[in-house]
């Protein structure tokens, strides 16, 4: 087989994005995106789903929203041909599934017209995908056998309804509208008239699948107008058939502890996630604001008292490490250095909690001491307990102030080297695009893990003349972070019980939990 590189022609995928969730996308999308040369996306595609194409893909917003039409579905046509006629990898990224309304059947004829080569990647619908996450299955045994699926929003330029809703509202089983809630009021009076039940149980589901999701109830009769009242706007599903109670015991997705919290996380770009990834879960709308980025240390004598520790690594008799970075920086210079794990010598390893003595086992080494409390007091308490006296110790940190633990080992009588090793540096880009998302939308919460990530977080807001908005809640890893916060002005909110990740999270959880909804 010729490769594309070599015959230079296009190919268009036709990508379904599912409808919100960006867990949601196939496999196979996925990978496409990985390849993309142009990515050609939609108002209802999750804008996360962009950054699995490469950065230096061609990214073109055709969104249409109600009205407000960016691009003609000709032009949208013409588009996906002269790019794939370029010859680019180009991917068509729809909301949904790409060929249940759409216009995707349509893309696809425009690209079978023109004779370019393309591909169908079809995706989880809206239609049927999205009412699962408001726990609606849209057919049960008991009930509904049959599901029927229409559109809401007729062409316009037809002169006639082709949506013949005498016999829809007559046809057995469940039905399901897309687009056109603003539309409902005219639909449902259609569908009484035509002698459907009106005590039908129907819902709207909003924003189906993300954190925004919103879901209404209400009868045939009913929902019309209590839309109308709670402004029950687009995106939105609407699903008619008895097997919308269901929701009452299927109702999983708005139940998560965190369901709806908008929460900013400001660790690193790197650290980020796992906090993302665990908020998310529990259903927040968590999302990165990075305020600070981690570097080898710098100066000249900081990098040389670096090099001759880690040279000298097998005369201590600990090493104790006091974060995961700390762990990261010597590691990677030891095995840069040496060749063998054994130019460790004797010495022994303590980490101050789990996250730090996690990252070592990563470099295959075991833990010989962490305290039962994840801070350095802790810490201390144990050394004292097995006695210090004339031990070398080396404690690779960050630079900045030095360390209290040093000095108190110090003080037991310990020979210690107290050697920054990294450096944290604020940062003022907004790669990740969370600032902007901050600055336009807020947060219900913002988490830090570090005194720095507090302090960079208040820099950065005044240099971009960013203020907090109300009811903020600001929440701290453990002792340590709250005090740089409290120095810093900043009202901790809450603070974790357990010094690391899973507390932090436990925290955030309780906090909500006894809070509330509001
Ligand atoms: N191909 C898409 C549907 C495109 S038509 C699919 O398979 O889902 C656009 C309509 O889909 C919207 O007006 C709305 O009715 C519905 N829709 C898509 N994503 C949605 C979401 N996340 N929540 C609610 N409705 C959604």
């Amino acid at each position: 087989m010729k490769k594309r590189s070599q015959s230079k022609s296009g190919i268009c995928y036709l990508v379904g994005a599912g409808p919100g969730d960006p867990g949601l996308l196939t496999m196979r999308g996925a990978e496409l995106l990985r390849q993309a040369e142009v990515v050609i996306y939609d108002y209802l595609c999750n804008p996360t789903l962009l950054q699995q194409a490469p950065a230096t893909a061609e990214k073109i917003y055709v969104g249409k929203s109600a009205g407000n039409h960016t691009l003609l579905q000709e032009e949208i046509n013409e588009l996906l041909v002269t790019s794939t006629q370029a010859g680019k990898l180009v991917v068509r990224l729809k909301g949904g599934d790409p060929f249940l309304f759409g216009r995707g059947g349509e893309e696809a004829e425009a690209l079978a017209a023109a004779g370019m080569k393309f591909e169908i990647v079809p995706g989880v619908t809206s239609a049927i995908g999205g009412l699962a996450y408001a726990g609606i299955p849209v057919t049960h045994r008991a009930s509904n056998s049959m599901l029927t699926i229409f559109t809401g929003h007729e062409d316009p330029s037809k002169k006639e309804s082709t949506l013949d809703y005498r016999a829809l509202a007559t046809i057995a089983g469940t039905k399901v509208m897309l687009m056109g809630v603003e539309r409902l009021g005219k639909i449902c009076e259609e569908f009484l008239a035509a002698g459907m039940d009106q005590n039908t149980p129907v819902a709207l589901v909003r924003w189906a699948s993300t954190p925004r999701q919103q879901t209404l109830t209400g009868t045939l009769a009913t929902i019309a107008e209590k839309a109308k009242r709670e402004h029950f706007e687009a995106p939105a599903v609407a699903v008619f058939g008895e097997v919308v109670p269901l929701r009452e015991k299927l109702n999983w997705f708005e139940t998560r502890p965190l369901f709806g919290k908008r929460i900013a996380v400001t660790r690193t770009r790197e650290k980020a996630s796992e906090l993302v990834v665990a908020l998310r879960n529990l259903g927040a709308d968590a999302y990165e604001l990075p305020t600070i980025r981690i570097e080898p240390v710098q100066e000249k004598k900081d990098r040389e008292a670096f090099a001759e520790a880690v040279v000298q690594a097998h005369h201590y008799d600990w090493i104790i490490f006091t974060s995961p970075n700390g762990v990261a920086h010597f590691f990677e210079a030891f095995f840069k250095l040496h060749q063998d794990a054994r130019e460790l010598g004797n010495a022994k390893i303590a980490a101050i909690g789990p996250g730090t003595a996690q990252k070592i086992k990563e470099y295959h080494f075991e833990i010989d001491l962490m305290p039962p409390k994840f801070v350095a007091e802790s810490l201390l308490q144990e050394f004292k307990k097995l006695g210090v006296e004339n031990l070398k110790m080396l404690l690779p940190r960050a630079s900045g102030a030095r360390e209290l633990l040093a000095v108190e080992l110090e003080n037991c009588g310990a020979i210690v080297d107290d050697v920054p090793v990294y450096q944290t540096i604020g940062v003022t880009e907004d790669a990740s695009g969370g600032l902007q998302r901050f600055a336009a939308e807020g947060a219900d919460l913002v988490t830090f893990t570090s005194g720095s990530t507090a302090q960079h977080f208040k820099n950065l807001l005044e240099k971009k003349s960013i203020s907090l908005p109300e009811k903020l809640v600001l929440a701290s890893i453990g002792p340590v972070t709250s005090s740089v916060m409290k120095e810093l002005g900043m009202a901790v909110g809450l603070e974790a019980k357990q010094h690391d990740i899973p507390g932090l999270v436990e925290a955030v959880v309780d906090f909500f939990e006894v809070t509330g909804n509001g």
